[in-house]
């Protein structure tokens, strides 16, 4: 018996390692067979569930070989082989690890050029990736999405971002669709009710831009840009996209400027794709969008205009920076999505400063998830799709900052410079981030790349000390308790100071542990962060913040924000008493800019997972006595002349009055907003409507959830539904496993079911029923989600300050983490930061609620 044991841990543990071998090696194809182009005929009838096609693709074998790799997922091969002149070599295709497929052939392959051949079936995916069926008013549509790793599930390729070739797409379909790819139709030809839809021969790309639309779809042109364009819609939408159509040409105008290359391809094509799990995907020449970001009124409120044209910024960014210049390997794609957010960011504040991109702190969006100890670096080893989505939200975010930072310290137009001649230098072509350093490097007066490398190829990000002797120190920053390594940043610093009543400046580049700034000692006040452009935390004594509470005024917008935030991460950190944190929210408060209004709302929001049962009515006096003015000031009806700043603002007073100070006059008010909204779609502002309706949801005496779903069955617009679904959060249990049924109805897209789940789960203090439905519907869950939205799972779901509701978690995902691809790196990161968010909680929950006793009792 025990011998048996042994032997089969032994067979284990061998085929352990023999797997593990694999894994480091042979997570890419090889390098000496070269794709040089690729044609491909798809047979795509949006009304049946199959999909059939064949695919040539002419291959450089450098060395001789016997077997041709290539990838293919969930397709059924029928027939490989390759050709030269009349000769034909046949292939087995045989499956391996990592979705490479080894083509052997039972003779030597020599050194050539060949055309290897791929006959093959499949079926259209529900999930909302690859090549998928989506659904809307009735009618069938096929789309795709092949970022990162998803073409192979269209038709088999060498699906890699370094194997850049030119495409030829060639779809056959029933007559009545309209069919779309990356370039112009080069020729239609009809029989039997089908059609086949040659198109031209793509510039060299990766396989991930390749795309393609089947469907009953409508257009409406985009004017005055160099090569043809338009927006396609679901049948009957067309009329709704002239606002993203008005705005297009101006932005990729302002785009070609910057870059000083035209638009690289023949043709600009949106698609509003319903049922989106993106926002959008930058297709060569065949962009793909959320349709709740196209299909808006003819003249959106300031506010609604914001996402539509930064995404529509963000994609054709990527026209140039990831599709012209692709990442060798995807373990760039970070700078691809760095960059292209960057980018649109300076659109925005060039074409359209109203809305205010200025004064936006991305930094701010990325700290939170960068101070944990589970995050890993944004250049790391990536083998897998599940690689590449490990912490890529958070890359934007960051990455952006640090471009941002870079640009500050270069200057805007060497930094341009330095771009124009990357792109020169790699157009058509594939290059790493290190070779953007590099050009930057010949533009700027410090080494970029040693500074690129601290911020990138490790974690998280410094705290910055500096002590009343002059002394600057830097350690990485971390939330009170948490165990981290010591790290070390070059750290761009600067710096204004007040020192014997006067205020001056300076640099300073801290690449070290510790130094000594002789003119910092006994300084009054010190703010090392010049208008917030830095990546990092920095810490001053409480006399010196005070001094500097007293000096706002010499502070702009996006300092006094940063100033906040700062002192709010301090207390998370533990580095600061909460009395010095809620003094700096005092003086800041009444502040009269709207932006430093939301910043302050926002820190009352980071304080909630301190607000239970026990203190709510407390914490409601609290934000009724600090919001009221501002409330009193906004009302909740917008006027003709707000600002985007002042619509945010309205949204986030209320939104907090709303839920925790439900006093008759705002329950009043809120009733009211949501009739008038359900009675008038464009009567209230969506953010504004969500809150009156949640308010409905939460004090309601009425059946809300039968209303709120009946509504949104009827009503097929994403943003109507999108306003409606955010809304649904109910404190009965009855009502929210309702709502949680309806997550999984058929009314709900695939793309939209986690969100709502997480919304209808949210209204729970306690999560055993959410578990308990769970446990009965997880099968359903997963046949329904896209892969992406399931690996994610643990962390949309596990987020809770609650220990009871951690077991719960833990006990429910033991069995399930290991059998979705990323889960379970997923569930450390939800599981950890809420175990943190426990001992946060008990840390600082006195302190709170004495805070909050003394404030109400005032
Ligand atoms: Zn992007």
């Amino acid at each position: 018996m025990k011998l048996k044991h042994l032997c089969l841990w032994l067979m284990l543990s061998m085929t352990a390692s023999v797997n593990s071998y694999a894994k480091e090696t042979a997570y890419r194809l090889s390098t000496f067979i070269k794709p040089s182009f690729q044609q491909i005929t798809l047979k795509v009838d949006p009304d049946s569930p199959v999909f059939s096609g064949e695919t040539a693709i002419t291959i450089d074998v450098t060395k001789a070989t016997d077997t041709i790799g290539f990838y293919q997922k969930e397709l059924n091969i029928q027939q490989a082989y390759l050709s030269k002149g009349d000769t034909r070599i046949p292939l087995t295709v045989t499956s391996h690890e990592y979705e490479i497929q080894h083509a052997k052939a039972n003779q030597n392959i020599t050194a050539n050029r060949y055309t290897l051949h791929i006959v093959f079936d499949g079926k259209f995916n529900t999930t909302s990736d690859g090549m998928y069926l989506s659904k809307f008013e009735g009618l069938n549509y096929i789309f795709t999405q092949f970022e990162d790793m998803y073409a192979r599930r269209a038709f088999p390729s060498f699906d890699e971002p370094g194997f850049k070739i030119p495409y030829q797409v060639t779809i056959m379909s029933p007559e009545k669709h309209t069919v779309l790819s990356n370039t112009l139709v080069k020729k239609r030809t009809l029989k039997d009710g089908w059609q086949t839809v040659e198109f031209n021969k793509t510039k060299p790309m990766p396989s991930y831009l390749v795309a393609l639309a089947v469907g009953e779809l409508d257009s409406y042109d985009i004017l005055s840009l160099s090569v043809p364009s338009k927006i396609y819609t679901p049948k009957g939408q067309a009329q709704r996209t002239k606002f993203a159509a008005k705005n297009t040409a101006g932005i990729l105008q302002n785009l070609e400027r910057y870059f000083g290359t035209p638009y690289p391809y023949e043709k600009l094509d949106f698609i509003a794709v319903p049922n989106f799990t993106f926002g959008a995907m930058e297709n060569a020449g065949l962009v793909t969008y959320r349709s709740s970001l196209l299909l808006l009124e003819d003249e959106p409120r300031l506010a609604e205009q914001s996402s539509t044209l930064n995404v529509i910024a963000h994609e054709l960014a990527h026209m140039w920076y990831g599709n012209l210049v692709t990442m060798a390997w995807w373990d760039d794609l970070w700078l691809n999505e760095a960059f292209a957010s960057w980018m649109a960011s300076k659109v925005m504040m060039d074409l359209y400063p109203e809305q205010n991109f200025i004064g936006r702190l991305v930094q701010e969006g990325a700290f939170g998830a960068d101070a944990s100890p589970t995050v890993r670096p944004v250049k790391k080893v990536v083998k897998s799709q599940t690689d590449v989505m490990d912490g890529l939200g958070l890359n934007y975010s960051k990455g952006e900052s640090i471009l941002q930072l870079i640009e500050s310290m270069v200057g805007e137009k060497s930094f341009q410079k330095g771009i124009q001649m990357y792109m020169k230098n790699n157009a058509w072509q594939n290059a790493q981030a290190d070779d953007l350093w590099k050009v930057l490097f010949t533009v700027a007066d410090f080494d970029v790349p040693a500074m690129m490398k601290t911020y990138l190829e490790q974690p998280s990000y410094p705290l910055i000390e500096f002590a009343a002797n002059g002394e600057v120190s830097q350690s990485r920053y971390h939330l009170e308790g948490a165990k981290v390594e010591p790290q070390t940043w070059i750290v761009p610093l600067a710096i204004r100071y007040k020192k014997n009543g006067k205020v001056s400046r300076t640099n300073l580049f801290l690449n070290e542990a510790k130094t000594t700034v002789s003119e910092l000692a006994e300084a009054d006040w010190i703010f090392p962060n010049e208008n917030a452009m830095g990546y990092m935390r920095w810490k001053v004594s409480t006399k010196q913040i005070s001094a500097l509470l007293k000096d706002m005024s010499l502070l702009n917008v996006r300092e006094k924000k940063s100033l906040l935030y700062n002192i709010e991460a301090l207390f998370s950190a533990g580095e600061i008493e909460l009395d010095e944190m809620m003094a700096a929210m005092d003086a800041l408060v009444d502040d009269s800019d709207p932006m430093i209004g939301s910043a302050v709302v926002a820190t009352m929001n980071d304080f909630l997972y301190l607000v239970d049962v026990n203190n709510e009515a407390m914490f409601g006096q609290f934000v009724t006595k600090k919001l009221t003015p501002w409330f009193e000031r906004l009302g909740v009806v917008d006027q003709p002349d707000d600002s985007t700043d002042t619509t945010r603002l309205r949204g986030s007073v209320y939104g907090m009055l709303s839920r925790y100070a439900n006093t008759p006059q705002v329950e009043q008010v809120s009733t009211e907003l949501a009739n008038k909204y359900l009675a008038d779609l464009t009567s209230v502002p969506r953010s504004i409507a969500t809150r009156a309706l949640r308010n409905m949801a939460r004090f309601s005496e009425q059946d809300w959830f039968t209303k709120l779903k009946d509504y949104y069955i009827s009503h097929s617009d994403a943003s109507t539904r999108g306003t409606i679904s955010r809304a649904m959060i109910f404190i009965n249990e009855n009502k929210i496993e309702k709502t949680l049924d309806f997550a999984l109805s058929e009314h709900v897209s695939p793309a939209n079911t986690i969100n709502t789940v997480y919304t209808a789960m949210s209204g729970l203090d306690d999560h055993t029923m959410f578990y308990a439905w769970m446990d009965r519907n997880f099968t359903a869950l997963s046949k329904k989600m896209p892969a992406y939205h399931m690996a994610r799972m643990p962390e949309y779901f596990s987020t809770s300050c609650d220990a009871d509701n951690i077991k719960l978690a833990e006990k429910f995902f033991a069995d399930k983490k290991a059998n979705f691809e990323g889960m379970a790196r997923s569930y450390d990161i939800a599981i950890y930061s809420a175990k943190q968010c426990v001992s946060t909680k008990e840390a600082n929950q006195d302190s709170f609620n004495r805070y909050l006793k003394q404030v109400t009792e005032a």
